[in-house]
């Protein structure tokens, strides 16, 4: 029976949608939309885009399964269902990437973690990577301040400049009228005497 609903082209049991051609011939989805050219394999006639068997599909979800970890008799309909929740389904450490070869079933593995050098430095390490974070935002900020400020000390020295230099240029004139109210004085101190 098993065998029969197998796709022809990749020889195993379709897990999602079954395609046929008009003369009943199925092919999994995969294998389906890769036919290229667009003819059935077996019989050589043109296939659809899609043309679901409902039937195929619903024959193939009910065979029966059997989980290989836990061994819990189901149909392969309800497989994906089980194997997230199958407390035989071997699961990696959480610290897999961190270099920890471990791999376990589910009721292991917190007891592993607990006591997983890898697992206990990544938890050591998660408060420092995120304090690391925010200083690196921190600074990020902190610089952008620095820029904003030294641009306003740039324009605050200009402004200082101008001023200064009408300053000066204020004094000039004002030593020249001095001089001139000097020159002036003694003028007058000439003609009087
Ligand atoms: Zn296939
Ligand atoms: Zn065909
Ligand atoms: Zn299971
Ligand atoms: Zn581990």
């Amino acid at each position: 029976m098993a065998e029969a609903l197998e796709c022809p082209v990749c020889l195993t049991l379709p897990e999602g949608e079954v395609h046929q051609c008009h003369e009943g011939h199925c092919y999994c989805a995969d294998c389906w939309h890769r036919l290229d050219p667009r003819l059935c394999p077996e019989c050589r006639q043109p296939v659809p885009q899609a043309n679901r068997s409902r039937a195929t599909e619903r024959a193939i979800a009910a065979l029966e399964w059997r989980c290989p970890h836990c061994g819990e008799a189901t149909t392969r309909g309800t497989m994906a269902a089980h194997l997230d929740v199958c407390p035989q389904q071997p699961i990696p450490c959480t610290a897999a990437m961190a270099g920890c070869g471990w791999v376990g079933v589910l009721a292991e593995q917190v007891a592993h973690e607990a006591a997983c050098p890898f697992a206990i430095c990544l938890r050591m390490m998660a408060p420092l990577q995120v304090e690391c974070q925010q200083l690196r935002a921190e600074t990020q900020e902190l610089k952008a301040e620095c820029q904003e400020l030294r641009g306003r000390v740039r324009a605050l020295e200009g402004e200082v400049e101008e001023e200064e230099g009408g300053r000066r240029l204020m004094r000039r004139i004002d030593d020249d009228s001095g001089d001139d109210d000097d020159e002036a004085e003694a003028e007058a101190a000439v003609a009087g005497a």
